[in-house]
């Protein structure tokens, strides 16, 4: 406690020291020093990896210890030239590892931080956007309804603020805020004069002066006391760890047995018959394919982060190939979110804007209140504020009425912010008249808080449908006379109403095209919105959402439907419209119930449960708030569709791409030991010596499939049907083209082994069978391209990754079986040019049957 207590006293004493900045904000030249000072505004409890760490950690694997006691075992029996082998295998393969684990890694930080929390800062007497980690003490912070707060300080002024600091408290309902009420010592939870990083504003919105940024904030006392937090692993991953761990246990017994029958039944070496056994356990054990997933995965993330979907959780881009319903918001996302107003309605007229007029009594209070009961600015330097009312400062200014004027004239006394489940937005203005409150939002819900007729209402809602048919979004708007400048929510009633204004969001230029594609894709578009029905179903059908055979309807009919009937529902609508969050959690749980993979966009704070509760939340990067950004699995940097739709194909390929890796690494592994239990069987010599399986496994190997990762994307992923949710990648089909393949590369190998032994013996037969191999396993990178045969065609070609690849991997070969001086220490026999013409041909036939077998199986 006494902790606390000296905490906030520092705070006191700095908030008095810089409270003379406070109406300006800090210079841009005092925040740079401050910066520089305190250092940036980051927690530093997850600090990231050194590269030697994870170059160490590369070792920290039960078979690499193995190796590294074998070649242990080998210098002390005196064979140097095996350990040095082995150990420079193992060492290029770790500096491999080590190369491509800190690349995914520093492509994951840097899109964590594109959706790093920005905050808007007063400097210099102006509001400006910056990134959460540049705010430092002394700052004053703007805070609005779905804002992160990314420091502590004190609160100067707010109306109607309330955080939701369950992150730092434990307790999940929002606490309201009030800057007068100063509790010295108080528990953090009952601060109300203070804010605190790590919470977020849930309503509302105010001001405050930054006291503590960084590890010297209430959050960063927490975090210090965590231990980093690693990257979770996605399911495909765990699925595919539970995978590796059963094959690894088969393996490990096989190779078990294989040692037992060298030194029992065979009187081999131990050492020798160890050695072996180990490197076959390294070869056969398919311990890259979590860390393939990662990578390739990384992969993925970087090109869609290009594209303007940017990646919060590995997890979503797994997800995203199996997407079959998106959910998608109207405003913003479907249309440009560029308003303009069309029509006004005012005492029983519909007026075209054209005709719109200031100077008319009929219509001047109409045109009053909307500037008046607004946020919004524009000025030289562009539009500030939401479009809605942006629209209507700039209807003032076509008439000449400027906004900053206007406000002067009648200053805003108090407010009660707009939030989208009301529906409404409130202010209260001095008049010369006296105190008036100005009220505007949705028709249907400002009508029921009106005093008028039957006559004139049915009227208005007439007037209000034509709009909406029109495709405009209709506002309201409404006033009364009040006594005092504070107002509640229960001020908003008897109300007199002064007209309708009704403005035009265009449709994305995109919209239709990426619908078109959703439906092509086997995805369907869902559009759920807060705006009026008949609006939201003319946009819907412009941009083909909404089609034959599906209706629009409104959030509220769902609210008497229970969780089964809404279940079999969803199917026939294709709009919602006046939706409130929880109808949204229950769409996306029915269509989930349906055995479908739904992503879901959301902006504001109250659509975070939606989003976390969709298998795909989608944030808005714009308009979104820090909310919605940090329950989401997916961020848009640029609000739209269409960019869902690039990161749906994007998922789809990486997806691909993983299998295509996969089942490289499989059908090889698996390749060798059917060779090897083959010789064992036929009482043969062994086929490979260890260091063969070891050059294959660590260093030839691993380029291709890396480069598979890279495979460009095939031109009919978005014509094929989602990927089933509950579909795993190793199905009975992938495993029987893993057997077949493998058995195929096995037969060219075994071929290669018996030329090699009547040639020249059990050291040719080896080195033919490990060429062979390891040249096959190069050839067939190119067959896990497609699921088509691809020789001949110019997919053959396309990947510049697996030429390199291949190129590589046959430079090093090459080596090996050429220079004379590496002969030794790769155990291998001189060749003759028949041999190695031999090697070439089988490696390469065992691609072109494979190939065949493919276009077989696709007749
Ligand atoms: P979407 O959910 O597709 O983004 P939306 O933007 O229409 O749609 P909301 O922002 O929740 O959803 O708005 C709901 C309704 O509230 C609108 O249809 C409009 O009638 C009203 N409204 C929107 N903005 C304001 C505002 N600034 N002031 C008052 N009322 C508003």
């Amino acid at each position: 406690m006494a902790d606390k207590k000296e905490i906030w006293q520092k705070t006191r004493v700095e908030l008095f020291r810089d409270l003379s900045c406070t109406e300006q904000g800090l210079t841009g030249e005092e925040a740079a020093t401050r910066l520089q000072q305190n250092g940036p505004n980051e927690l530093r409890a997850e600090k990231q990896k050194s590269t030697v760490r994870i170059f160490l950690e590369q070792f920290a694997d039960f078979l690499v210890i193995l190796l590294i006691a074998a070649a242990a075992v080998s210098i002390a029996l005196g064979d140097a030239e095996s350990a040095a082998v082995i150990l420079a295998v193992i060492t290029m393969n770790a500096v491999l590892g080590t190369v491509q684990t800190v690349k995914a890694a520093a492509s994951l930080e840097s899109l964590k931080r594109m959706s790093a929390p920005t905050a808007k800062v007063l400097r210099d007497g102006v509001v400006i956007e910056i990134p959460g980690r540049d705010v430092t003490v002394g700052d004053v912070v703007c805070l609005d309804a779905g804002d992160a707060v990314c420091a502590d300080g004190r609160l100067l002024d707010c109306a109607a603020l309330k955080a939701d600091e369950s992150a730092l408290t434990g307790e999940s309902l929002p606490v309201e805020k009030d800057p007068q009420e100063v509790a010295g010592d108080a528990p953090l939870g009952d601060r109300k004069d203070m804010v605190y990083s790590g919470s977020f504003i849930t309503y509302g919105r105010g001001r405050f002066l930054v006291t503590g940024v960084g590890m010297d904030t209430e959050m960063g006392r927490i975090a210090a006391l965590l231990k980093a937090a690693g990257e979770k692993k996605t399911p495909l991953q765990v699925s595919l760890d539970q995978f590796g761990k059963k094959l690894s246990l088969c393996i490990l017994i096989l190779c078990g047995i294989l040692f037992a029958v060298s030194v029992f039944v065979r009187n081999e070496p131990v050492m020798n018959a160890f050695l072996f056994a180990v490197a076959l356990a390294v070869a056969a054990i398919p311990e890259a394919l979590s860390s393939i997933v990662t990578i390739v995965l990384s992969f993925g993330t970087r090109k869609m982060a290009k594209e303007n979907a940017i990646i919060r959780k590995l997890q979503a881009v797994e997800g995203l190939g199996s997407v079959s319903v998106i959910c998608s918001d109207k405003t913003g996302t479907l249309t440009q979110n560029k308003m303009t107003v069309q029509k006004l309605y005012a005492k029983g007229k519909i007026i075209p804007v054209e005709e719109a007029d200031f100077g008319d009594p009929l219509q001047e209070p109409l045109l009053r209140a909307a500037l008046l009961c607004s946020d919004a600015t524009v000025n030289e330097n562009g539009e500030v504020g939401d479009p809605t009312e942006t629209a209507l400062v700039r209807l003032g200014e076509r008439f000449s009425f400027d906004e900053e004027e206007t406000r002067q004239k009648y200053p805003r006394l108090t407010e009660i912010p707009f939030d989208s489940d009301r529906k409404l937005m409130s202010t209260v203005h001095q008049l010369s008249g006296g105190l008036m409150m100005m009220t505007k939002g949705a028709v249907d819900v400002l009508l029921d808080r009106t005093h008028i007729s039957q006559e004139e209402r049915k009227e208005i809602e007439a007037v209000n449908e034509q709009f909406s048919r029109e495709g405009l979004r209709v506002l309201a708007f409404a006033c009364r006379k009040v006594d005092a400048p504070s107002v509640n929510l229960g001020d908003e009633n008897g109300l007199d109403f002064l007209g309708l204004i009704a403005m035009m969001d265009p449709p994305r230029e995109e919209s239709a095209r990426a619908v078109a594609e959703c439906a092509a894709a086997g995805i369907r578009p869902v559009m759920i919105t807060g705006d009026h029905r008949i609006t939201a179903a003319a946009i819907a059908k412009k941009i083909g959402i909404l089609t034959e055979g599906t209706e629009a309807v409104d959030g509220a009919v769902i609210d008497t439907m229970s969780d089964e009937e809404l279940t079999a529902f969803v199917p026939k609508v294709s709009v919602y419209a006046r939706v409130s969050p929880e109808h949204k959690i229950r769409i996306v749980r029915a269509w989930q119930e349906r055995g479908n993979l739904v992503a879901m966009t959301g902006d504001g704070v109250n659509d975070a449960p939606a989003l976390k509760q969709a298998d795909i939340g989608v944030a808005m990067g714009v308009t979104g708030t820090e909310v919605a950004k940090d329950a989401a699995g997916m961020v848009l940097a640029d609000d739209n569709f269409a960019t869902i739709i690039r990161a749906v194909e994007n998922g789809r390929g990486v997806y691909a791409n993983i299998k295509r890796a996969i089942q490289f690494l499989l059908s090889g592994n698996m390749a060798g030991i059917l060779t090897v239990l083959y010789a064992s069987l036929a009482g043969l010599p062994v086929p490979f010596a260890a260091v063969h399986l070891l050059f294959i496994n660590l260093l030839t190997d691993s380029l291709p499939a890396i480069a598979l990762g890279l495979e460009p994307q095939s031109e009919d992923v978005m014509l094929q049907k989602p990927r089933p949710r509950s579909e795993g990648i190793l199905t009975k089909d992938f495993l029987t083209n893993v057997g077949v393949e493998g058995c195929v590369i096995s037969l060219a190998t075994i071929v290669a082994f018996h030329i090699g032994l009547s040639a020249g013996g059990a050291a040719t037969g080896s080195t033919m069978a490990f060429a062979t191999l390891c040249l096959s396993r190069l050839f067939h990178g190119f067959n896990c391209k497609s699921a088509h045969p691809v020789l001949f065609t110019k997919k053959f070609f396309n990947n510049r990754y697996l030429l390199g690849a291949f190129a590589v991997g046959g430079l090093l070969l090459g080596s090996v079986l050429m220079v004379p001086a590496l002969e030794p220490l790769f155990s291998v026999a001189a060749l003759s040019a028949m041999n190695l013409g031999a090697i070439v041909g089988l490696a390469f036939g065992s691609m072109v049957v494979i190939q065949i077998l493919k276009a077989l199986r696709k007749k």
